[in-house]
């Protein structure tokens, strides 16, 4: 068995292969240790796969795996954990993102006995502001809700041990949350500090768009209080509406009848009209991947692989 797979997974990134080979194999054959890399095409529709495929035919500690089609990094993680067959996993952003020169610090915390290392980002200077806005409400509100709190500013940038490796393997859900998942399971835990740059070449493959969905998979696979919250929201509105009936009974009691409240009504209705809605969202979004759990389908279907060892 080797020590280490440096695990990629990639989306059209013909430009960015070549830059992340002469960046990270001076730092590995420098480790001391035995390696290789396990690219994961992530359903490529540029050369990504065919330049994979020529360096993993000319090079013996080079393999790949490629997907039928996209099925997000997620999947490709995953599916890349599941194969890996090594004593520590390290997945990598192509792009450079990652700097290369922290593996060395992820291999020194592994060898002092630690099973996961994290890579912490310092700062994110390097995000836009509404990505640093974003992410940091996101942290915020899946910590919140979590049971198990997931450290801020990390990212899939660390090394697995192989007892996560293998804790991992035993995942079979389909909303992935890598994550959530790798934090999930435990373990001893270092962290080592880093900058991220920017990206090497190509451009990012997460809109908004998708890293709001991304976080609402993070959020609602982390916990289920956000459906308990609607219970004690519920109980309150009952409380205050038996308050107010009251109040309008003695009211009328007191002072005989009033003139109809219609603005009062209106607004009532208009407020548990939105209520009733967002709880109804929410055990859509729970429902909505109860159902896609059920299903069993897979999380990625795999197209050709080539795997030394
Ligand atoms: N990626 C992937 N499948 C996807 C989207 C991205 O395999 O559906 C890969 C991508 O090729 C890169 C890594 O995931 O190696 C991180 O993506 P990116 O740099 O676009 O994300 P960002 O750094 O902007 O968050
Ligand atoms: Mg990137």
């Amino acid at each position: 068995m080797k020590d280490l797979t440096i695990l990629v997974p990639l989306l059209n990134e013909e430009e960015a292969i070549e830059l992340f080979i002469q960046a990270t194999r001076p730092v590995l054959d420098g480790l001391n240790l035995s390696y290789k890399y396990l690219f994961v095409d992530d359903g490529s529709t540029d050369k990504t796969l065919d330049i994979i495929k020529s360096y993993a035919a000319k090079e013996e500690n080079i393999d790949y795996i490629s997907l039928s089609r996209n099925f997000g990094k997620e999947a490709a993680l995953l599916c890349g954990i599941k194969k890996a067959g090594t004593k520590a996993v390290i997945p990598m952003d192509i792009d450079l993102q990652d700097p290369p020169d922290l593996i060395p610090a992820f291999v020194e915390k592994w060898k002092e006995g630690y099973n996961m290392v994290l890579g912490v980002r310092k700062n994110r200077d390097s995000d836009s502001f509404l990505k640093r806005f974003f992410s940091s409400w996101f942290y915020k509100v899946h910590n919140f809700f979590a049971r198990r709190p997931i450290p801020e500013n990390t990212g899939d940038f660390r090394l697995l041990d192989e007892n996560v490796a293998q804790a991992i393997r035993q995942i079979n859900e389909s909303t992935l949350f890598m994550k959530g998942l790798f934090n999930w399971t435990g373990f001893k835990t270092a962290s080592v500090e880093y900058v991220r740059p920017e990206r090497s070449a190509g451009q990012t493959k997460w809109s908004y768009w998708k890293l709001w969905n991304f976080a609402l998979d993070g959020i609602f696979n982390a916990s289920t209080i956000p459906l308990r919250l609607w219970t004690y929201f519920g109980a309150a509105a009952a409380l205050l509406s038996f308050l107010y009936a009251s109040f309008i009974v003695l009211k009328v009691l007191i002072f005989g009848k009033d003139a109809p409240g219609y603005a009062s009504l209106a607004v009532l209705i208009l407020f548990f009209g939105g209520v009733q809605l967002m709880s109804i969202g929410i055990l859509g979004e729970y429902i909505g991947r109860i159902f896609s759990e059920v299903k069993h389908r897979p999380a990625y279907i795999i197209k050709e692989e080539k795997l030394n060892d």
